[in-house]
């Protein structure tokens, strides 16, 4: 039997990305192994979010072809949109698959290889379940729904729009269709995922209809959604998370800046103003949110004090996670020629300052789950019968003695112990989907 392996940089929609494609390779009779291991192909689906992010793809694409000789090398992703012809050329690899024929790539790959698509029912049912197929590269317990992909925003430090093009939205129906599949599979979690899920659209259908119908589907355990956009959806979403607990309390915004004039010059759609309104309904609405945001240091023409407003506004709410980026500039980008560009070390002492607060935020919100019952989705469990996996707010949590049958299931947990921003349990006999408390 023929192998591909996968190496998938960045973002959940990558990942989402490589999915399919395994299941479809999984179809034409071709397994997924883990990468490293000897395979037929090996895919390298790459990430462009910033230039250091580009450069390391087309790295390690490079350095598979000199170790490499025989397989077939592919290469997909955002940092073939990014990256000049002639650097791509000089990669050496066997196909470079760009954004306009990504659907198509498993087709590509067999049509390189000379093979012909097999699509008997007799061969779908030895190829196994894609749950299976992907359970051989990597133990991912959660499955991908990617309902939406390109933007059309145009952040003045942001590539996406270049490398993913306008905003596209499956069919309402087709991305319910998806998920019974997964649930079929056995995925107690499924994730939804986009480029910018706050521009899902199908007819009148927008984002919080279809995670309120994703919630609805017969056996379904869990929906989680993997990123927000700040601006138009997250009380809605917020109040649907309130309603009912087969939607996550989880809730990651990439805010950016908590600086006026900052988020005016990086284009985006709201204020400080906005952001405290907002954020004070959503807590009100969920106490136990799990909130998350992405935050650029650095930003050109950040002064002190502009850093100061963001490093206030993250103080003043109970972020339990931050993800803090010195700015770093992509060309092509307009913020790269924008004036008063921000030194480096200024750019990552500012990011480390984020950083620690984010360390003690995060110990607080963990804190504050003692006593509380949580629904850790378990991911492992090792020999002494300790299972790890993370909660429905996102934290992670381990759990004395349960089996290995446990993995991928939601556990009902006691939260006895709390030990920086890990939980520690004891399993309860009856089983929910959510916390409580
Ligand atoms: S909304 Fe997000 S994906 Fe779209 S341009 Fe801005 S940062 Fe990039």
């Amino acid at each position: 039997m023929r192998t591909v392996s996968f190496k998938t940089f960045g973002c959940r929609l990558n990942r989402a990305e490589t999915d399919r494609y395994a299941a479809e390779f999984a179809l034409a009779g071709i397994a997924t192994v883990p990468f490293g291991t000897a395979s037929d192909i090996v895919v390298i689906h790459t990430c462009a979010v910033t230039a250091t992010a580009e450069r390391e793809c087309l790295r390690i694409a490079g350095s598979l072809r000199r170790k490499n000789s025989r397989a077939c090398l592919v290469l997909s992703g955002c940092a073939v949109e990014s990256a000049s012809r002639e650097r791509l050329a000089n990669l050496g690899m066997n196909l470079v698959v760009p954004r306009e024929q990504s659907d198509h790539l498993v087709s590509l790959v067999l049509a390189h290889l000379g093979t012909e698509r097999e699509t008997s029912h007799s061969e779908q049912a030895s190829a196994g379940t894609g749950r299976e197929t992907a359970a051989l590269a990597s133990p991912r317990q959660r499955a991908l729904l990617k309902v939406q992909d390109g933007c059309s925003n145009y952040c003045t430090y942001c590539f996406v729009p270049l490398a993913r093009g306008k905003p596209q939205s499956r069919p309402f129906q087709e991305c319910l269709a998806e998920a019974k599949e997964w649930i079929g599979k056995g995925f107690e979690e499924i994730v939804v995922v986009g480029c910018n899920l706050a521009l899902y659209e199908d007819g009148a259908k927008r984002l919080p209809d279809l995670l309120a119908a994703l919630t609805e589907l017969d056996g379904v355990g869990r929906i989680r959604l993997s990123s927000l956009e700040p601006g138009r959806f997250e009380r809605e979403i917020t109040a649907i998370m309130a309603a009912t607990p087969k939607l996550c309390p989880f809730l990651h915004l990439p805010i950016q800046s908590g600086d006026d004039d900052v988020l005016h010059r990086m284009g985006r759609f709201y204020n400080a103003s906005y952001l405290r309104e907002m954020l004070d309904e959503i807590v009100q609405l969920v106490p136990t949110l799990g909130l998350g945001a992405d935050l650029i240091t650095g930003f050109p023409g950040e002064t002190e004090e502009m850093f100061r407003h963001t490093k206030q506004l993250v103080e003043d709410y109970p972020f339990s996670n931050l993800h803090v980026f010195p700015y770093s500039e992509r060309p092509g980008t307009p913020a790269v020629s924008f004036p008063d560009q921000v030194p480096l070390p200024v750019r990552k002492q500012r990011a480390s300052e984020l950083i620690a607060l984010r360390e003690t935020k995060r110990e607080a919100f963990a804190t504050r789950q003692l006593d509380r019952v949580v629904a850790p989705l378990i991911e492992t469990v090792a020999d002494n019968r300790t299972g790890h996996g993370w909660t429905a707010e996102y934290l992670p949590c381990s759990i004395s003695d349960v089996g290995r049958d446990s993995i991928g299931k939601i556990l009902s947990v006691r939260v006895t112990a709390v030990s920086g921003e890990e939980l520690h349990g004891t399993r309860l006999q009856e089983r929910i989907a959510r916390t409580v408390g």
